[in-house]
């Protein structure tokens, strides 16, 4: 058996970023920028108004108060979106809505609710500093100005900026696309009728979601049978529009009924190992195809195959994005609410509902690999480390939360 670490490293280690393009700001959630952002524009582009009001110079409302108002002349309106030049000779001003440009000659913005709102002429009740509610251009990024690094995981603030900057798209890391195929001959899709002995299948969906979750576009593929011939054919017509592909069945330890096994072990460079853990200790990984795909064998238990997922495929699905720093996978220390065990030699992935305020951690009532309703109401893992067969409850335990 091998330790979850080195079989980790020995994924990532497969495993090459794909390559960077342009993609439309509509399609980049989640991508991973290549190259620094910078400024192309000042933001704000030009000077404008922060407030409704109106557009004065400082200097002709100094000593403005309720009891003797400064009363100017209103010689325009400027709404948001005039391009049109404007100025303000002393002694005038003009109505002014938030966002648009300054008129030459103003300084200060007064806001409405400091006048009287007059539209001939106004009575200003207050002074203001040269500058107040004028929001200056540059004042939030000047032209050249580092925007976003290299390397971000674009958020949809980041978009948010882009689009204000001027973009309509980016250079970042194609999001990889994800294909699960399930394997079994008991499996029948949900909504269908079952028979007894038949089960529905539920990893391709889960897992295709969890890929969607780690921010992937992702699909099912149809059930494949277990028959050699079939999961060889799945793999060919997934390929061509997949960067990572997952299995789930097919790969306990020995038994004639281990397709995935039989027909991937000559595909590609894929082996199967036995790593230290419980649930999820059978994986095959390797990359198949003409652009080296990545593909996860999972185990077929439901529990096995989602703790497989968060544990492995999510730091691929970052690898090939280029990213390295486990962002993700955010892991926390505990303290168990209840004694566990354990099996010698594993590290053991309890499913828990951990308390985040209080910092406790329950380990669920159903802890084997195909009890899926124990792992709906788990938002944890608890690790139990690898030479650990029990713990006491009080026991200062490491977690993972799911996401
Ligand atoms: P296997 O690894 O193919 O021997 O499957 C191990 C267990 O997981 C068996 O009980 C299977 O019925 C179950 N299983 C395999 N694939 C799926 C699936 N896609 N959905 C739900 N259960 C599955
Ligand atoms: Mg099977």
């Amino acid at each position: 058996m091998e330790s979850v670490e080195k079989y980790l490293s020995e994924v990532l280690a497969e495993i090459k970023p794909l390559p960077a393009g342009e993609l439309a700001l509509g399609e980049a959630l989640g991508a991973v920028l290549d190259g620094d952002v910078t400024a192309l524009w000042a933001l704000p582009a030009f000077d404008n108004s922060a407030m409704d009001g109106y557009a004065v110079l400082a200097a002709d409302v100094a000593g403005a108060s309720v009891d003797r108002p400064t009363i100017l002349e209103v010689v325009g309106e400027i709404p948001a979106g005039d391009t049109a030049a404007h100025t303000v000779e002393p002694g005038t001003c003009m109505r002014i809505m938030t966002g648009a440009p300054m008129p030459d000659g103003a300084d200060t913005v007064i806001p409405v609710e400091q006048t009287d709102g007059g539209s001939e002429t106004v009575s200003i009740y207050q002074s203001a500093e040269p500058g107040a509610s004028v929001r200056l251009a540059g004042g939030d990024a000047r032209p050249g100005d580092l925007l976003l690094a290299s390397g971000t995981r674009l958020g949809a603030v980041h978009l948010g900026l882009l689009a204000a900057g001027g973009r309509a798209s980016v250079q970042a890391r194609m999001l990889p696309r994800v294909t699960v195929i399930s394997t079994g001959d008991e499996l029948v899709d949900p909504g269908a009728e079952l028979v007894r002995g038949q089960i529905w299948e539920s990893n391709a969906t889960m897992l295709a979601a969890a890929a969607r979750h780690a921010g992937c576009p992702a699909r099912r593929h149809p059930i494949v049978r277990d028959s050699i011939d079939a999961v060889l054919a799945a793999v060919e017509e997934a390929l061509p529009d997949t960067d990572l592909l997952i299995t789930t069945g097919g790969v306990s330890m020995g038994g004639e009924h281990d397709v995935v096994k039989a027909a991937l072990g000559s595909l590609g460079t894929v082996t199967f190992r036995k790593v230290a853990m419980q649930p999820g200790m059978p994986q095959g990984f390797g990359v198949v195809g003409p652009a080296s795909t990545p593909i996860f064998t999972l185990p077929g238990n439901p529990v096995s195959a989602y703790v497989s997922f968060c544990l492995f495929v999510v730091p691929a699905l970052d690898a090939l994005q280029g990213h390295t720093a486990g962002e993700r996978g955010v892991s926390r220390t505990a303290t168990l609410t209840e004694p566990v065990r354990s099996p010698p030699d594993k590290r053991s992935f309890l499913r828990g509902i951990l308390d985040a305020a209080s910092g406790r951690v329950a380990p669920v009532t159903g802890q084997a690999s195909h009890q899926l309703a124990s792992l709906a109401r788990a938002n944890a893992l608890v690790i139990v480390p690898e030479p650990v067969t029990s713990l006491d409850a009080g026991s200062t335990v490491e977690v993972i939360e799911l996401p």
